[in-house]
């Protein structure tokens, strides 16, 4: 079944990148050949021009309203993908000798941890590893001490399809959260949250791949101005933070991108309406695998998450006929990640909802089938 606003696109339900609004698609096709009142594509315009500022600070402007951000926290735009930010981080944040708390929800949060062992000492408050991550701790679980750099957490766990349903208090250490896989997925309290940096590759709700956005507390920029290691320039949040993100040339399409898909959010009723929907959405696929035997979420119904939803069918046979199938009448991209198998539904805020209501029949006339 093919998307019937667009019969040639598919339903996407790609982890990253991923699917974009067909009005930003449509926008960008007409803005990729050129710039009315410009004359020029998107692609070749200068990142010192007045039309990229613009574009720059408008994305910027949007960011600030969606998340309501207070006028101490920058908006940078980096390269590297959230992966440099697991360097970035330790690098800037945790002094030689300190220590920073990571909570392992998954392999992403994994690999944050591993990387900030080159840096200081790194603590694990909470894993839940051996449980094969299929849920988020609680909060009683967490065992933070008063002298971390900060804790780090993983706000959605993009594999194995865990979601923090808040974020834990963590008292007067900042918390940094790797929001790659929700951010704008719901309503941001960084402030209430003490949430001191936030980071998300651009790829799966803000746009396309290239462009990582970094929301960071300005005492914290500050602070790591005298970390006591030498950063290189295009590595320190200081550099990106005085010079407006363009000490050299940024990803100018990637943040044009980002510039719509955030103002495609705020005019469909801004983060709160976008929460609504995604729980609506997310419950769907969920209903579906609750109502049979057939199907099984690996993770935890507390820790489900709205975003990349985790699927496993009786064996690997019938997975694989599933992907097939589905893939043949237009629902792409729903084989699990390497690691783990099974399958999985990205379903980020662009995901249209009749693809949801499309694919949840499909769900139930596979089962009738071969249940
Ligand atoms: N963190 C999370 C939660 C992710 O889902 C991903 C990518 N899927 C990454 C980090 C790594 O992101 P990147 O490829 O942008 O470096």
């Amino acid at each position: 079944m093919t998307n019937p606003s667009e019969s040639s696109r598919v339903f996407n339900f790609g982890a990253g990148p991923a699917v974009i609004p067909e009005s930003v698609i449509e926008e960008a096709g007409r803005d990729i050949l050129a710039l009315p009142g410009i004359g020029m594509s998107v692609l070749e315009i200068s990142h010192r021009s007045s039309t990229f500022t613009e574009m720059i600070q408008t994305a910027e402007a949007n960011i600030r309203q969606l998340a309501g951000l207070p006028d101490d926290y920058h908006v940078l735009f980096l390269q590297g993908g959230a992966t440099q930010q697991f360097a970035m981080v330790p690098m800037n944040l945790l002094p030689n000798g300190g220590t920073a708390e990571y909570v392992v929800t998954g392999s992403w949060a994994k690999k944050a941890a591993k990387e900030a062992e080159s840096f200081g000492t790194v603590r694990i408050v909470a894993s839940t590893v051996d449980e094969e991550f299929s849920r988020i701790p609680e909060p009683s679980e967490l065992k933070l001490s008063d002298d971390a750099a900060y804790v780090h957490v993983t706000s959605n766990n993009t594999i194995c399809g865990t979601q923090w349903r808040q974020m834990p208090d963590t008292g007067d250490r900042p918390l940094v959260v790797d929001a790659s896989s929700d951010i704008f997925s719901r309503p941001l309290d960084l402030e209430k949250d003490n949430v001191g940096l936030l980071y998300a590759g651009a790829q799966k709700n803000l746009g396309p791949a290239g462009v990582t956005l970094v929301l960071v507390r300005d005492d914290l920029v500050q602070q790591a101005k005298s970390i006591d290691r030498m950063v290189p320039t295009m590595l320190r949040y200081s550099t990106y933070a005085s010079s407006g993100s363009l000490h050299n040339t940024p990803p100018v399409f990637a943040i044009y991108i980002v510039g719509l898909v955030t103002k495609w959010l705020l005019t469909n009723g801004g983060l709160g309406a976008m929460a609504t929907r995604n729980e609506r959405k997310a419950q769907k696929v969920y209903a579906a695998i609750d109502r049979t035997e057939f199907y099984r979420g690996p993770a935890q119904l507390e820790s489900r998450s709205l975003m990349n939803v985790t699927i496993r069918l009786p064996n690997e046979v019938l997975e694989e006929r599933f992907v097939k199938e589905a893939s043949a009448v237009g629902f792409v991209g729903l084989k699990g990640h390497r690691s783990v198998g099974g399958l999985r539904a990205s379903i980020y805020n662009a995901f249209p909802e009749a693809g949801i209501d499309a694919f949840v029949d499909f769900m139930d006339e596979f089962v009738r089938v071969n249940g």
